[in-house]
């Protein structure tokens, strides 16, 4: 059983979308384990981005998830990192394949809608942060 850490983000909650992403990883067939809507600060924003910091479009994109309410989840069950990433598709619209959720509700490179845990380490980290 793995625990990946996933945020809904500002654009995902605005359009609601909730629904729909959730009802995606739940008929996978994966568990929310632990959940909640709130408005993040920007400390907790930009050490959740750490490892994105020297690149240009880090102001960007740490704007972009304070801008409104995210809604921040843990998606428990087998092999959950690597299926939630590949339910959530690509980040460059260019490369989001039809039926994955950026695929099918995102068109920026920016504004993707959703976030997951790319690795074991990073979901470790990312769940001490946010919970
Ligand atoms: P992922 O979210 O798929 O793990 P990354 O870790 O590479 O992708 O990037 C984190 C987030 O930063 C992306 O989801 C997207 O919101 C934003 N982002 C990534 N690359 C760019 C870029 N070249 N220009 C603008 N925003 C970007
Ligand atoms: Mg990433």
């Amino acid at each position: 059983m793995e625990k990946t850490l996933v945020i809904i983000k500002p654009d995902g909650v605005k359009r609601k979308l909730m629904g729909e992403i959730i009802k995606r990883y739940e008929n996978k067939g994966f568990n929310i384990i632990n959940a909640k809507l709130i408005k993040a600060d920007k400390k907790t924003v930009k050490k959740h981005y750490e490892e994105h910091k020297n690149k240009d479009f880090f102001k960007e994109l740490v704007d972009y998830i304070l801008e409104d309410f995210i809604f921040v989840m843990i998606i428990e069950g087998e092999n959950a990192i690597n299926i939630v990433r590949t339910i959530n598709g690509h980040k460059d619209p260019l490369k989001a394949l039809p039926g994955t959720i950026r695929g099918d509700f995102a068109n920026s490179l920016t504004r993707n809608i959703i976030h997951a845990s790319d690795s074991k380490e990073s979901s470790e980290r990312e769940i001490k942060i946010w919970f």
